[in-house]
């Protein structure tokens, strides 16, 4: 058994996630995406795919990156 990080439910089926220097026990996706997911730097979104991102910052999309001002961000699909 171990205990969600973001609920703290108790589950014997949790996952960890580490991400960069951080990491998280998880009974659920939902969970990790709240507890781990980056948020748009614009409106706040949890962001659950790639992104866009610019030095130092990450958006959900480029839309939210061009009205924070990154000009010529566009969707990449690579
Ligand atoms: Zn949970
Ligand atoms: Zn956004």
């Amino acid at each position: 058994m171990a205990t969600c990080d973001t609920c703290g439910n108790e589950y014997d089926k949790v996952f960890k996630i580490t991400h960069q220097d951080q990491t998280g026990v998880f009974d659920s996706f939902e969970c990790a995406i709240a507890g781990m997911a980056p948020q748009c730097a614009h409106c706040g979104t949890r962001i659950i795919g790639h992104g866009v991102e610019d030095a130092d910052q990450i958006y959900c999309c480029a839309n939210c990156a061009r009205r924070a001002g990154q000009t010529d961000a566009t969707d990449r699909v690579s």
